[in-house]
């Protein structure tokens, strides 16, 4: 059992000394412990009670661990609501390597409430695709071009359906964030409940004592590893490659967007690629492939040519046109290959002053778009939940934090337990095998499209 757990079920009257840790211990930075694995060298931290007296030793209200959407939304939600925060990034700088998002109603109504003026600059940078075109692997069309699906969406539920480049809408988010509030090259390594604050310990040696931390740090959440001990997560059998490049002509022309699928009456499809064109200033596109093979250990960015050149090989034998035109101009250097990993539903996700938002949280598989989307809605629930209960002030009162966060799951994990299920049935699979009923997302019920579609604002009401 780990210090983070111990304090969170024995109550901050039980000090880590009577757990048998002594604070100031010298831990193990740079000896035995450097050397082993990731995963090891964490437990083997927090067993020990371990920590750091070095770093710059920032006091914050929240620390959040993970500068991604969730991570840059959660601060904005919870400035805007009064507490000082903190948001602190591996990376040591910021990449415009290719990744496309969608945002839906649901998500862009999260933003909405949390700040109207930065939900218009995200749609600034966004396009709603009026028109899409489907195509089989030798390029001949699946119909004639029409509209977009969703392009009724913003008539039915009050937002619309865009398309935006990753790195376009987390540039906005942080670049509206006071200045020093991210800070790069920060990758967490532990953390130590010590009951009236949450001490965070980074790689680089920096430490900071929270009030409230919120592990917002992805699939591979160290803060969730933490938490639940629950392993890593589970290979779905796809590996997706992303990229992204600066057009100056609709190279999708004449739709915005466009999508090449094999799969016959038999079964697949086995392979999906979609491109989309955004504001005539850049075109994204994803790639989706089945690949046994578990590429647990993210392939290196810098192998960007590599990625691009298995892309192509992957799809040598497909002819149409518009997908060897959108790889001939893609500069691999903007290639983001990503194996997809999911996360079964948990029960919880807090423990403490620590919990969870977005992927962290509940990583599902991308096919209903819906990862980003309800990690605003997480961001904005807690937000509320702090403030109806008090706003800074809730901080320091241990059992009333623990009360926020029962609250927050209560409201947040039945909704996205759905969303993570529906997610799994996968529009992939090999070309013999026929789908499963209720295969693919477009076989939900409308009353289901619009539970999904749209973000419940029972959080405003007042605390049970
Ligand atoms: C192919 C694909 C397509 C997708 N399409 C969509 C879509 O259309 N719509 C949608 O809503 N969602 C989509 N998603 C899901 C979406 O990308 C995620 O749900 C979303 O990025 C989650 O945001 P997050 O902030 O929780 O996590 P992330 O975006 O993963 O951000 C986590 C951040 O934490 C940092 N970090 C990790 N570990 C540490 C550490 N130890 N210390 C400090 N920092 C750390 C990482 O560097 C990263 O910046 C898609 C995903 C994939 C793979």
């Amino acid at each position: 059992m780990h210090a983070a757990t111990c304090s969170a079920r024995l109550g901050p009257s039980v000090s880590l000394t009577n757990l048998g840790c002594k604070r100031g211990l010298p831990h193990h930075r740079g000896g035995s412990a450097r050397l082993l694995p990731r995963q090891g060298r964490i437990k083997g931290r927090n067993t020990k009670c371990s920590m750091s007296r070095g770093g710059d030793d920032a006091e914050v209200d929240v620390a959040v661990i993970g500068g991604g959407p969730g991570g840059l939304a959660a601060a904005f939600a919870l400035i805007a609501k009064g507490l000082t925060v903190r948001v602190y990034e591996r990376s040591k700088a910021v990449q415009q390597v290719g990744a496309l998002l969608s945002l839906f109603p649901n998500g862009l109504e999260a933003l909405h409430k949390i700040d109207p003026t930065t939900y218009e600059a995200v749609l600034g940078k966004a396009e709603p695709p009026s028109s899409s075109v489907r195509m089989d692997p030798r390029g001949t069309l699946l119909g004639p071009p029409g509209p977009h699906p969703f392009s009724a969406m913003e008539g039915k539920y009050g937002h619309p359906f865009v398309n935006i480049i990753w790195y376009e809408l987390t540039d906005v988010l942080r670049s509206r964030l006071p200045p020093g509030t991210v800070h790069l090259g920060h990758r967490c390594v532990g953390f130590e409940d010590a009951g009236a604050h949450v001490a965070v310990e980074f790689e680089n040696q920096a430490t900071v004592k929270a009030r409230m931390v919120i592990g917002a740090d992805g699939v591979r959440s160290v803060v969730r590893s933490m938490l639940l001990s629950d392993g890593p997560p589970t290979y779905t059998g796809i590996m997706s490659w992303r990229g992204v490049f600066d057009s100056d002509a609709d190279i999708l022309t004449p739709s915005r967007q466009a999508s090449v699928t094999s799969g016959t009456d038999k079964g697949g499809p086995d392979k999906l690629f979609l491109a989309v064109d955004i504001q005539a200033r850049k075109t994204a596109w994803v790639a989706f492939v089945l690949q046994a093979e578990d590429p647990s250990e993210t392939p290196k960015l810098s192998d960007g040519a590599a990625h691009l050149d298995r892309v192509r090989s992957l799809f040598s034998d497909w002819e149409a046109p518009l997908l060897h035109r959108v790889l001939d101009a893609t500069d691999s250097a903007r290639v983001l290959p990503l194996g997809i990993f999911e996360r079964s539903p948990a029960d919880t996700w807090s423990g403490g002053r620590v919990t969870l938002v977005g992927d962290a949280a509940h990583a599902m598989q991308p096919w209903l778009g819906q990862g980003t989307n309800s990690t605003f809605e997480d961001v904005h629930t807690l937000a509320e939940l702090l403030a109806a209960a008090g706003g800074p002030k809730v901080l320091g009162d241990r059992s009333a934090v623990v009360s926020v966060l029962k609250e927050y799951e209560s409201r947040r994990i039945p909704r996205t337990k759905t969303l993570q299920s529906w997610s799994q049935s996968t529009v992939l699979r090999p070309l013999d095998q026929p789908p499963p009923p209720r295969a693919t997302q477009f076989m939900r019920s409308a009353e289901e499209d619009d539970w999904m579609y749209t973000y419940d604002h029972a959080v405003l009401t007042s605390l049970a």
